[in-house]
């Protein structure tokens, strides 16, 4: 990027990032502070992993994996609605067992459908699996939580080896919070997700994003990265950093680990390819999970994409490694950046937090900290 070609030199802001913090710390402070933005993403495109595109059948697909949005509070969906209508988000995920279809999270029809059983209710379900359950003293890692919670049989057909493909790690040696993410279910709830609120941007998330950043007195550079721009442009109030802490410090401590991901994506002349936008293969072959968008975004076309997801260790950051290690290490970078604040620049988001978090919490972090800066700098 030619630094010539930037035309605020002087933004209010130096936003580093065009995803979704990004983007509302932007639109934030252009609305209520009436202050000038720079943000820059060295990426070609805004919208961060949320970034989605029509490929050239004209099927919408989520270039980063699928992105399934829902909200835990009224109050973050009012916000995000201001800026795209919505279609209903009504996920539905199985999990292929030697080429048979469960419904993931675990709910009492898998429990039924898994050991051939009909339960009357879900009493009689939780019984049968208490019986199943091997008794821990202390739940140590990813592995003991499934085998306190469901017993051998599910945590052999349904986690130990998912886990192992998505992670690259043994369950044993992840925290429990890891598997302890997806709900286990009594009832027969069929959705992935527990919120009320599930919605897709009816146009996409791009497009969503766009309309956050389409105020005159916001200015996007992209392919753009940090490193070759942080000593020539200054703001006058702050700078937002959305990426990894370790790159930032020039990896002063280490490097941090993160799991990524390499996406391939095959379209059909076929109406649906699936029946369900997301199918999971704990067990069989290289990739974790097939996803066919089109579900959710209920575009209508002759076509259908699908994706593969395949699981490696080098590549793009996605997922956070949570283990003994990279906690220690996060942690003294965590110290650095709290005395940045003092140089007004404040640290933000998905990356930067090194935590897997959903839309709807990273944008609430992101009104957070503009709430903070707008007291701060008035
Ligand atoms: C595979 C996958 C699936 C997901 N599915 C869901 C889902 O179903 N539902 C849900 O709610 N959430 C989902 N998420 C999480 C969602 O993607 C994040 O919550 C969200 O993208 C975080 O926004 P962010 O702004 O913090 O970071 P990002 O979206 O990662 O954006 C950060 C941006 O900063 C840029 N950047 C970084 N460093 C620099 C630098 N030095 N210079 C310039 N630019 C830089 C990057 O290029 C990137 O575009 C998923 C995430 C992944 C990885």
């Amino acid at each position: 990027m030619n630094i010539k070609k930037i035309k605020n030199k002087r933004p209010d802001l130096l936003i580093v990032g065009a995803g979704p913090v990004g983007c509302v710390i932007a639109e934030r402070a252009a609305k209520i502070k009436k202050w000038t933005s720079l943000v820059i993403d060295k990426r070609n495109h805004i919208a961060g992993n949320c970034y989605d595109e029509e490929n050239k059948w004209g099927i919408r697909v989520h270039k980063y994996g699928p992105h399934y949005m829902r909200f835990k509070k009224r109050k973050i969906f009012n916000y995000v609605s201001k800026f795209t209508k919505w279609i209903k988000g009504n996920y539905i995920v199985k999990t292929n067992i030697k080429g048979k279809l469960y419904p993931i999270p675990i709910n009492l029809t898998t429990i039924e459908k898994f050991f051939k059983k009909k339960f009357k209710n879900p009493n009689e379900a939780k019984k049968f699996i208490n019986d199943l359950k091997i008794k821990k003293k202390k739940i140590q890692n990813s592995e003991d939580f499934i085998l306190a919670n469901l017993g051998k049989e599910i945590y052999e057909n349904f986690y130990k080896n998912y886990t192992i493909k998505q992670w690259g790690i043994h369950p044993k040696n992840l925290n429990k919070s890891v598997v302890g993410r997806l709900p286990i279910r009594y009832n027969r709830d069929p959705y992935y997700v527990n919120q009320k609120l599930k919605v897709m941007p009816k146009k996409g998330y791009t497009n969503l994003f766009k309309n956050m950043l389409s105020d005159q007195k916001i200015e996007i550079c992209l392919n753009t990265s940090y490193e070759l721009l942080k000593k020539k442009i200054r703001p006058k109030v702050a700078t937002i950093y959305t990426g990894p802490p370790d790159v930032f410090f020039n990896f002063k401590y280490g490097k941090l680990d993160w799991r990524s991901l390499e996406f391939k994506f095959n379209t059909l002349k076929r109406n649906k390819i699936q029946e369900c936008v997301q199918i999971n293969f704990p067990n069989d072959y290289k990739y974790t999970r097939k996803v066919e968008i089109k579900h959710v975004t209920k575009q209508k076309s002759k076509y259908s994409t699908v994706s593969y997801e395949f699981p490696k260790s080098s590549g793009d950051p996605y997922y956070p490694i949570n283990n003994k290690k990279n906690i220690k290490l996060f942690a003294k970078y965590k110290s650095l950046i709290k005395k940045l604040e003092k140089k007004n620049i404040y640290f933000e988001g998905r990356l930067a937090n090194y935590k897997y978090l959903n839309m709807d919490e990273v944008i609430e972090c992101a009104l957070k900290l503009f709430k903070k800066l707008k007291l701060k700098y008035k």
